[in-house]
């Protein structure tokens, strides 16, 4: 990675826009900060109406790849728009969640895609992405790459994807290509390892998690050398598009770097940086920060300020000694944040299922609500005077994942005692009470996160299984119906929608749940089964009344849908 550096234009310390692989990766292919963009957290949707680079470069002709390595990154979550060839083969780890790809192997997946494109249009320009997950917690390198320390298990994986990039950069040399590749390196935004309280990254906004390298490489082209100018992520997207000579789009929060890249000197708009996991997650207030001309202030309701070039470390903070020099990174950052969003469409759609919420946590991403549906209370607290109340939430949820339900319910209590509206606790508060047989003590905390976070996704689907649980099927068919209005593509939620419909009588709207919940899920046989039983029930009914056509007609579908239907007598309700 240094030789790479070295060979070209460098920035050591570039400012990613979030400190969150979706949204930073997001900035990183369209040029706008996620404010424009819309995608604010793992787990999100790229949205619609935004365009991206390799929309660009595909209309202009280049074939375009990507190689993806890590779950944030997979395709569901939209950032696959506009590539030919969007290679997101992940292994499966235990109990069968998707792991992290390897360096060696997300080398190899991005010489398949030079080579498959060069023998398919030889002449044809092409335009690869490969992205390296290694160094994400857990950091698990090779044996032989790990080093000393605490932080030898993130510098063993950081050296493993160096090895990986170095085969690739060997495999395309041997192919002569290396004299006309424009190589553009950067991190979507680094690890906190301890500093300020953060083990990982995505919930604080300091340098520590949102500097990043940053360098373009093209030899012959880009005169090498070391710029200590505060690039920015959003820039990439337009500094490529310029370099090669295509049109820069207007409007991008990001611009070409291209006259630093030759010499000349371009006045430094200031960098947005935002975390909005402690908002969205927890419901306390979310961060902003604004860097410029080697200062930085963080909006928080303690708002910091910081000098950074006597302070990288940001330990001092210098608001209340410098006043007016916050007030105008304040009306710099408020006009960089208040500028519209450019996504239409789809937008920060809930998370979509139990398999995704459950992969965000596995990698320790909390999930929760991805739209920021509710205007944030003035007297939010600081995520920073949060830190304890933090950690007491992450051993809970570690209690719950080893099955500790008791405890874990126990440790989500003592957390509500003290702060009431705590998402996350209420969250799960009521989920646990499910879990331990006690759904209608879980309608109160669900209730309560939903009044806060309508937009809960993981919410909404665990309040209508209590009222189910509960027999409060009114409630319940309500729930259910809002669940499927906010998650459409979710069959098992039309099945349970079709399951309380048919408690509380109505076969007929029973039917039409279930069958959407089959077309969404065409192999699932349980699924089959239910609507097959539902439909021979109509059947009968019709026969009863003496309409023999609509009996038949209905008793064929059923007996379509389940074969076995015949040898079976009564009908069951489904699940
Ligand atoms: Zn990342």
């Amino acid at each position: 990675m240094d030789a790479l550096a070295r060979a070209g234009a460098r920035f050591p310390a570039a400012v990613a826009p979030a400190p969150l692989t979706l949204p930073s990766h997001a900035s990183i292919l369209t040029g706008l900060d996620p404010a424009r963009h819309g995608v604010h957290d793992n787990g999100a949707v790229f949205p619609e109406g935004v365009s991206t680079l390799p929309e660009l470069l595909g209309r202009e002709g280049w074939a375009t790849g990507a190689v993806v390595s890590g779950y944030p990154l997979r395709a569901e979550f939209g950032l696959d728009r506009g590539f030919e060839s969007y290679d997101d083969r992940l292994p499966r780890g235990p109990a069968g969640a998707w792991a992290k790809r390897t360096a060696p192997d997300s080398a190899t997946a991005g010489l398949e895609f030079v080579s498959r494109q060069e023998a398919a249009d030889p002449g044809r320009p092409w335009f690869l992405w490969v992205h390296f997950y290694d160094p994400h917690d857990p950091y698990t390198p090779p044996a032989r790459l790990r080093h000393e320390g605490d932080r030898g298990g993130y510098d063993g994986e950081v050296a493993f994807v160096d090895e990986a990039i170095a085969a690739l950069e060997r495999a395309l040399v041997s192919r002569g290509r290396r004299r006309e590749l424009l190589t553009v390196f950067a991190a979507d935004h680094g690890e906190s390892l301890g500093e300020h309280g953060e083990a990982t990254h995505g919930f604080f906004v300091y340098d520590a998690t949102v500097l990043v390298p940053l360098a373009f490489r093209w030899p012959g082209r880009i005169v090498p050398r070391e710029i200590p100018a505060p690039a920015r992520l959003v820039d990439v997207a337009p500094t490529i598009l310029d370099l090669l000579g295509l049109g820069v789009p207007q409007g991008l929060d990001g611009r070409p770097l291209a006259p630093l890249l030759d010499g000349t000197a371009i006045v430094w708009d200031g960098a947005l940086v935002e975390s909005l996991q402690p908002w969205l997650g927890y419901g306390w207030a979310p961060l902003y920060a604004f860097r410029k001309d080697g200062w930085k202030l963080i909006e928080a309701p303690h708002p910091e300020l910081y000098d950074l070039a006597v302070d990288a470390a940001e330990t001092r903070n210098r608001h209340a000694a410098e006043p007016r020099r916050a007030a105008v990174l304040r009306r710099a950052l408020e006009e960089a944040v208040a500028r519209p969003s450019v996504a239409s469409g789809t937008q920060g759609t809930a998370p979509d299922d139990a398999e995704r919420q459950r992969q965000l946590r596995s990698l320790g991403y909390l999930g929760g609500s991805v739209a920021a549906t509710a205007p944030v209370p003035p007297d939010a607290a600081d995520p920073k005077d949060r830190l304890a109340t933090r950690a007491a939430l992450l051993d809970a949820e570690a209690a719950r994942d080893r099955g500790e339900l008791v405890p874990a319910i126990a440790a989500f209590r003592r957390v509500l005692s003290v702060e009431p509206s705590n998402r996350l606790a209420l969250l799960r508060t009521g989920q646990l009470l499910v879990s331990l047989g006690r759904p209608a003590d879980a309608v109160a905390p669900l209730e309560s996160l939903l009044v806060l976070d309508p937009g809960q996704g993981e919410g909404r689907w665990s309040l209508a299984d209590a009222y189910t649980q509960a027999g409060r099927f009114e409630n319940a068919e309500a729930a259910w119906n809002e669940v499927v209005r906010l998650q459409p593509r979710r069959a098992a939620a039309w099945s349970n929608l079709g399951s309380v419909r048919w408690t509380r009588g109505d076969l007929d709207g029973a039917i039409v749940a279930v069958r959407h919940a089959c077309r969404l899920a065409p192999s699932d046989r349980d699924l089959a089964s239910n609507l097959a039983q539902l439909l021979l029930e109509a059947a009968r009914r019709a026969a009863t009344r003496g309409d023999g056509a609509a009996a038949s007609a209905l008793s064929a579908e059923a007996t379509a849908h389940d074969p076995t239907l015949r040898s079976r007598v009564a009908p069951v309700p489904p699940r």
